[in-house]
């Protein structure tokens, strides 16, 4: 009989890292190692680099046997062939299918996913919905929300992820939030989306153009040599030492999310709500995710819907990762079973 699976490999291929690692079944991460996509590589470079991670990776198994291979990527994959389309970071992957590329020399499932719904899964299985279940509160729905240089998402439901016909689904960040004539561009192509109004990029970009304005001069902001200099973490800092257009940006972005989480609440019901990202730290550090959960308390249209926790991420940058390994997982187990 064939042994039960020790391990499983688990890759998080973003626009500029890719980093693959080891985890085992309890989601914890035994080896971890990391190789620089490299600007402008081809299509055959970026995967060499891949393989000769994944090589290391198989190496540090030695023995333990190996379950599959979860990929966690910056951008849409369809689901049924593993096949990366349309990523604005990894374009070069356009039209590859990782798992018609492995899946016969390694002899292991390959699975793929996009990033943020993996991370929803991650969450769902070995973070935020572990500790919930913990306590007593096993959450049916969750909704992951980052929060970061970009705004993106994934939902699992009953331990399912959401993905939508061709799996892009959950596109939090682009929601319309701001429909008037002065609502400010977004990278999509379109106006007022929440990305382009509470994104580490908006916060930074709202900033310097506020600075550029006469009124505040006075801003502590306006001395950091605005033009180039300022990015969102500069925002925050400036928050926290109580600078009035800081704080006033902030609660901005506060605003927005709040307005497009309580839309997703009504959309999607949720019962845990995990925020993660850099721009989230920030919040979290400032306390505002409970100015930000009574703001969406009060929006709610109903009891029901009121019946939310909303909590920031347990697992950080790994969450993809993590949700990649819990990927090949719940495959083990289903066949398993
Ligand atoms: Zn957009």
């Amino acid at each position: 009989m064939a042994r039960s699976p020790e391990v499983a490999l688990a890759m998080d291929w973003g626009g500029t890292w890719a980093r693959a690692s080891v985890a085992n079944r309890q989601g914890e991460i035994l080896w971890n190692c990391r190789v620089a996509n490299g600007q402008g590589a081809s299509t055959e470079q970026l995967i060499e680099n891949t393989e000769e991670l994944l090589r290391q990776a198989i190496d540090w198994c030695d023995n333990r046997s190996i379950a599959g291979l979860g990929v966690a990527i910056a951008g849409p994959v369809e689901a049924e062939t593993g096949t990366l389309y349309g990523s604005p970071n990894l374009s070069a992957l356009n039209g590859v299918s990782l798992r018609d590329l492995w899946e016969p020399t390694l002899g292991f499932p390959v699975l793929v996913g996009n990033d943020a719904n993996l991370a929803a899964l991650g969450e769902f299985q070995y973070g935020a919905g572990l500790e919930a279940r913990k306590q007593g509160n096993p959450p049916r729905t969750l909704l992951y929300v980052t929060v970061s240089t970009g705004i993106g998402g994934g939902l699992v439901d009953r331990g399912q992820m959401f993905l939508g016909a061709s799996g892009v689904a959950v596109e939090v960040g682009h929601m319309t939030i701001d429909f008037s004539s002065t609502a400010p561009r977004c990278q999509c192509g379109n106006t007022g989306c929440l990305e382009a109004l509470a994104s580490g990029t908006a916060i930074a970009k709202i900033a310097r153009a506020r600075l550029a304005s006469q009124e505040v001069q006075t801003s502590s902001l306006a001395t950091l040599n605005a033009e180039d200099t300022i990015d969102s973490e500069t925002v925050f800092q400036e928050a926290g030492r109580g600078d009035a257009l800081a704080l006033s940006i902030l609660e901005d972005a506060v605003l927005a999310l709040s307005v497009g989480l309580t839309n997703l609440l009504h959309l999607y019901n949720p019962d845990l709500i995990v925020l993660g990202g850099g721009v989230t730290g920030g919040l979290t550090e400032l306390g505002l995710l409970p100015r930000i959960n009574s703001l969406m308390l009060r929006r709610a249209m109903s009891d029901r819907h009121k019946e939310f926790r909303l909590v920031a991420s347990k697992l950080g940058d790994s969450v993809g990762m993590i949700g990649a390994a819990g990927l090949v997982w719940g495959k083990v187990g289903t066949s398993e079973g």
